[in-house]
Formats: structure tokens, C-alpha cells, sequence
């Protein structure tokens, strides 16, 4: 309808793709619980950034997402909050082992940074995290895999080795993060992106982000994505 164009107008919003569902830019709107909520609450986050403001309902919704917005547009919580909803609703159905979970990143660093966001919010439902990146102890990683971590985020290189190693597996993995596809393509990881993606479960969520849409990414978004609502705020390339 008209006022979901114009909301997306205003929100700096283009979303194409089958039947995306509306934006919603109030948390308690999101559906939430109260814990997940009181966290968001105590950060002082006065409303949904656009991003989160398309992204969450229609991850929330199981779909697979294109998200493309500059640096700081909040991507990150755009991703982690429907993934400790997916754990939750997965939670009481399937013990087992091995992540549920999983966020690819660039670097070290952003790979710290995203850790750091998934362990503020899912400390809430004591949602295990685990950080993996070429250069750490693989002997650390793998015992923090082992602890039974519900989320792993990690650079794509490690990801594999330990995979290798057996330290987990990824049969349980049902959300899948790329983000910062464009980086990591930069970085030459695109054989490692693309061989973790034919480990995962083909029935999987899958998100992907990135700053920029550039040829590669989108053949990238076309091979491992199903159905996929592509958002994308202003103007980037
Ligand atoms: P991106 O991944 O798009 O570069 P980040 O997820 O790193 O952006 O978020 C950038 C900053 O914005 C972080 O400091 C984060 O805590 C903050 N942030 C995220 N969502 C909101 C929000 N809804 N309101 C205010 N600040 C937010
Ligand atoms: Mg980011």
C-alpha cells in the first residue's frame, strides 16, 4: 500500500523481492520478549535504525536477506536479534551439538566486534558465543567450540580449519550470516565463503551484508541465497 512506500521512502529504504513483509520502527512492535527488550532498553536505543527496521521482521519472517548499508547503520543487531530468536524457538526441540549459528566476518577485529554484540544480547538467555579467527589458539577455539556454543562467529579461513580439524561440525548450523561479503571477497575469501555454505544445511536461514552490492557479491547472494528480500539504504554501489 501507499504508506508502506512512503514509510520506506522516508526510511531511505529500496526493498525488492517476493512479498516483504512492512517495516516496523518501534522495538515493542519487533514482538520481542521482555529480557530481550530491558537489554535493547538499557542501551538507550530510542528506535530501530532503517535497516533494523526492514531486516528484523523479515528475518523474524525466516526469509533470507540482502542487507546493503554504509558502516554504522546498525547491521549488526539487525542480524543478532533474529538469530536469539531462532535459537530460542529451536532451543526446547533439538539437543544436539554444534552451533545453530553461525556469522562469517572479514577480520579479527569485526569478528570481536559482532562476538562482543551476540554475547551482550544473548547473555539475556545464557546463549553461548564462541569467536574463531586465524591468528588466535586453534587449542582455545576448539574447547570453546566443544562448551557447546550455540552462535560461532568467525573469519572463514579458521572456520574451515577447525571444521577439518573436527573441533565442531556445522549439520546443526540453520542461520547463516555472511556480513561484510564485500570485504571478505576483498580479502580472498570467496572459495572459503562458498565451500562453508555447501557444508551448511541447504534448508538454512541465510543473511547477508555488506557496504556495497558489487557484481561478485550479488552472483554470490544468487548461488546461496533462496527467495531473498534485498533492502538496501541510499545510495551505495
Ligand atoms: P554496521 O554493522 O552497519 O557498520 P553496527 O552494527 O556496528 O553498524 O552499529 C553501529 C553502532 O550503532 C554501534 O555502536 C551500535 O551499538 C549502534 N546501534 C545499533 N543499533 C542502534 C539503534 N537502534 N539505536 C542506536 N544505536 C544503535
Ligand atoms: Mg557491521
Amino acid at each position: 500500500p501507499a504508506q508502506v512506500a512512503e514509510l520506506r521512502h522516508k526510511l531511505g529504504l529500496k526493498v525488492t523481492g517476493v512479498l516483504p513483509p512492512h517495516p516496523v520502527t518501534s522495538f515493542p512492535h519487533f514482538g520481542f520478549d521482555d529480557p530481550l527488550i530491558k537489554t535493547i532498553r538499557k542501551l538507550e536505543y530510542t528506535q530501530p535504525t532503517p535497516i533494523q527496521a526492514q531486516a528484523v521482521p523479515a528475518a523474524l519472517g525466516g526469509r533470507d536477506i540482502i542487507g546493503i548499508a554504509k558502516t554504522g547503520s546498525g547491521k549488526t543487531a539487525a542480524f543478532i536479534w533474529p538469530l536469539l530468536v531462532h535459537i530460542m524457538d529451536q532451543r526446547q526441540l533439538k539437543p544436539g551439538e554444534g552451533p545453530i549459528g553461525l556469522i562469517l566476518a572479514p577480520t579479527r577485529e569485526l569478528s570481536q566486534q559482532i562476538y562482543n554484540e551476540a554475547k551482550r544480547f544473548g547473555k539475556v538467555y545464557g546463549i553461548q558465543v564462541c569467536c574463531c579467527y586465524g591468528g588466535g589458539s586453534k587449542w582455545e577455539q576448539s574447547k570453546a567450540l566443544e562448551s557447546g556454543a550455540e552462535i560461532v562467529v568467525a573469519t572463514p579461513g579458521r572456520m574451515i580449519d577447525l571444521v577439518k580439524m573436527k573441533a565442531t561440525n556445522l549439520e546443526r548450523v540453520s542461520f547463516l550470516v555472511l556480513d561484510e561479503a564485500d570485504r571478505m571477497f576483498d580479502m580472498g575469501f570467496e572459495p572459503q565463503v562458498r565451500s562453508i555454505c555447501n557444508h551448511v544445511r541447504p534448508d538454512r536461514q541465510t543473511l547477508l551484508f555488506s557496504a556495497t552490492f558489487k557484481k561478485r557479491v550479488e552472483k554470490l547472494a544468487r548461488d546461496v541465497l533462496t527467495d531473498p528480500i534485498r533492502i538496501v539504504q541510499g545510495d551505495v554501489g
